[in-house]
């Protein structure tokens, strides 16, 4: 395999765990614990991603070869904490996730490459520090589609089946069984948390965290380090902006992450750790694939945004000591509210194809989204049709597959033919081809996204050894926005079987 130039600035510049060897332990006054991947017997490459892979300055040989595939090279689990599910949920860690080092690109850019499912760490607790192939290959494809959505997120090079048997339970059901293990090696900029500063901050170690922020910045924002005493304040802003945007992207797209733990919150405002994410088929704020969180439902479709600021504000609170002046942790936190704001205004005035700006906009909007609730509208779909209907000739026909109910649509079809007529006379304002406001929406409405039912056909067909729908899904992804011929059956709303299956609609933490 090609050598790959690695800069290891994280493990270089902070405090490392003294103590060696996986045992789970309390690691004080360190960033991270040294851990290597633990060897598996039959390791078989079932995808990667060309585009990585070139990032990385790797070619097809190179991933298939043996010693990529048994990568067994010394790396380290970081160490952060986290509140989770709203509550202090102390030291966390990567407890299966092994960083092997900074690669510098060939294009200069600094990648750290991780391996997930690669054994125990420090930080297992009481977990084995692997990965199943099912959650495996539903990060794999995931992370690479939201890339080429445009949606900020970590990337994955590769996804490996181990040869190794994992033992879940996957409906905490007390029915555990083995299942095909695997490992992805993931790719970020960053792998840092929000949870990273609250751990030493909750434990009075203002040394480490004042540390881990100056990396952080040094890092990962080199362009504020010269910013003198405001660049904290700076920082934070700025992780505030990005985070405005992520969530303004997820909204977009209807993407449900399932677990916005305070561990899971990237620095960089990019999605990470892909667990039972979800993406909306019908229309529902309320809506969670998590059946951990199927009670209180606290990181379902349409809270998002606002636990992204309180997420924000635990981080406000972690770093508040390294500052004299906490009104500009506030500023921060307003401009959170602000930017989404205006963000989210704008993502969706660009998905109706609405050029600005009228004052009733906001009107026409939100009832759009009311409506798409109460006749359960399959989100991804509808807005592709509302590009491409004929704005003369107002009728229900071209939505025809939209909807999952044929009884709500013919109880209640009336009100969306009374929106469309609304909003075929707003879009008569604009003096404009009406096909310019079809190639608009279509470049922000994505025609396939991973719907947990297309993943877990691949995943059933992997777990068999054949990754040729693996293969295809990738395919139509990594083109989401543009109409593939003989595709179709990736661009469908979900299937009746597909309603309560496992994995299809809802998922498990069991991974
Ligand atoms: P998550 O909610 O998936 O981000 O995981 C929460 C925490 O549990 C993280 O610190 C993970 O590293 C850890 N964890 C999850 N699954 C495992 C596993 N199979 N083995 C060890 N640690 C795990
Ligand atoms: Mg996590």
């Amino acid at each position: 395999m090609r050598q790959l130039d690695f800069d290891n600035r994280f493990v270089r510049e902070l405090p490392a765990d003294p103590q060696n060897g996986p045992g789970t332990r309390q690691v004080k006054a360190a960033a991270y614990s040294f851990a290597s991947p633990t060897a598996v017997s039959n390791p078989r490459l079932l995808a990667y991603s060309p585009n990585v892979a070139l990032m990385l300055g790797l070619e097809d040989a190179d991933i298939r070869s043996e010693s990529f595939l048994h990568a067994r090279k010394q790396g380290i689990a970081g160490k952060r904490g986290g509140h989770q599910f709203g509550h202090w949920a102390g030291q966390l860690g990567d407890g299966r996730a092994i960083a092997l080092g900074e690669v510098i690109g060939p294009q200069k850019q600094r990648y750290e490459l991780q391996l997930k499912g690669a054994g125990p760490t420090p930080y297992s607790r009481h977990a084995d520090g692997r990965a199943v192939l099912r959650s495996s290959l539903r990060e794999f494809v995931c992370s690479e589609a939201m890339h080429f959505l445009g949606v900020p997120t970590t990337r994955a090079l590769s996804l490996i089946t181990t040869g190794d048997d994992v033992v879940r339970d996957m409906f905490y059901s007390g029915d555990a069984k083995p299942e095909p293990g695997a490992i992805v090696c993931r790719v970020s900029p960053s792998f840092i948390r929000f949870g990273n500063f609250e751990l030493p901050a909750s434990r009075g170690d203002t040394e480490l965290l004042g540390q881990l922020v100056a990396f952080c910045i040094d890092r990962d924002f080199p362009h504020l380090k010269d910013r003198g005493e405001n660049r904290i304040a700076d920082w934070f802003l700025e992780v505030c902006e990005s985070t405005a945007l992520l969530m303004a992207h997820w909204m977009r797209v209807g993407f449900v992450h399932g677990v916005m733990n305070t561990d899971n919150m990237s620095i960089l405002g990019l999605t990470i750790d892909y667990g039972p994410y979800g993406w909306l088929e019908n229309f529902d704020p309320d809506w969670t694939p998590n059946t951990t969180d199927a009670e209180g439902r606290r990181y379902a479709y349409g809270k998002q945004p606002a636990v992204a600021q309180w997420n924000l504000s635990r981080l406000a609170g972690a770093i508040a000591s390294l500052l004299p002046d906490h009104e500009v942790l506030h500023a921060g936190l307003n401009c959170y509210g602000d930017v989404f704001n205006e963000k989210h205004r704008e993502m969706n005035a660009a998905k109706l194809g609405l050029l600005p700006s009228h004052e009733d906009d906001a009107v026409l909007v939100q009832d759009l989204f009311k409506l798409m609730q109460k006749l359960q509208i399959d989100m991804t779909l509808f807005f592709r049709a509302l590009a491409a209907i004929d704005l003369n000739v107002v009728s229900l026909q071209p939505f025809e597959p939209v909807f999952y109910d044929a009884g709500l649509r013919n109880s209640d079809g009336k009100d969306l033919l009374a929106w469309l007529a609304r909003y075929a006379g707003r879009i008569r304002l604009h003096e404009e081809p009406d096909s310019a406001r079809r190639d608009r929406m279509n470049a922000v409405n994505p025609l396939y996204v991973p719907r947990n039912w297309l993943a877990q056909q691949a995943i059933d067909a992997a777990e068999q050894g054949d990754a040729a729908e693996l293969h295809s899904l990738m395919e139509v992804l990594r083109n989401p926005y543009k109409e593939q011929t003989g595709r179709e059956r990736f661009a469908l709303p979900r299937p009746e079987w597909a309603r309560n299956r496992a994995g299809c609609s809802m998922l498990s933490c069991s991974s």
